[in-house]
């Protein structure tokens, strides 16, 4: 799927990958990433130094989330510029820096974990479904946005009541 073959990157300095990869794919597998269709990839591989490749591009699609306030459905368009760094020998500081490993000696690099480990770090989970929800009631769990519910103010915990008393004093 997103892999370079790394005679042909010899051969001619650069090559694209392009994929499309289904919701469903086992890429997703052990993640949060809920997509609502394909995710497109396009990314551009060169190699930069002896043991060293770099992939630039871009990965698009529209995700799945709920909103943190009222947990009602939502999509999210992704569009993100990806660097992807692939060393051989990895120190610690490469790590850090969110290198990839690399084996130069192999037939391939294969981009596609790399790419799911950038769009986890992305994706923002704490999503709104607009910035003026109001959320779902506490204690009842109705949802504010198609009205107040019935708990009064007078089932406020009393701690907070006497809180409020010496604030309006
Ligand atoms: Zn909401
Ligand atoms: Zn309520």
């Amino acid at each position: 799927m997103l892999r370079v073959d790394l005679g042909q990157l010899g051969r001619e300095g650069s090559v694209v990958v392009e994929a499309s990869i289904s919701a469903e794919d086992e890429l997703w597998k052990d993640t949060d990433l809920r997509w609502a269709g394909d995710v497109a990839v396009k990314l551009r591989a060169t190699f930069a130094g002896t043991g060293e490749a770099v992939a630039r591009g871009n990965v698009r699609g529209t995700l799945r989330q709920d909103c943190r306030r009222c947990l009602g459905p939502l999509e999210t368009d992704v569009a993100d510029e990806l660097t992807l760094v692939f060393v051989t020998d990895r120190s610690e500081d490469d790590e850090e820096g969110g290198a990839y490993p690399f084996d130069a000696t192999g037939s391939e690099l294969d981009l596609s974990r790399a790419v799911r480990e950038e769009l986890v770090l992305a994706v923002n989970p704490y999503v709104v479904c607009h910035s003026g929800c109001r959320g779902l009631c506490a204690r009842c769990g109705a949802d504010l946005n198609e009205g107040p519910c019935d708990c009064t103010d007078d089932e406020v915990d009393p701690r907070w009541a006497a809180l409020r008393q010496l604030k309006s004093e």
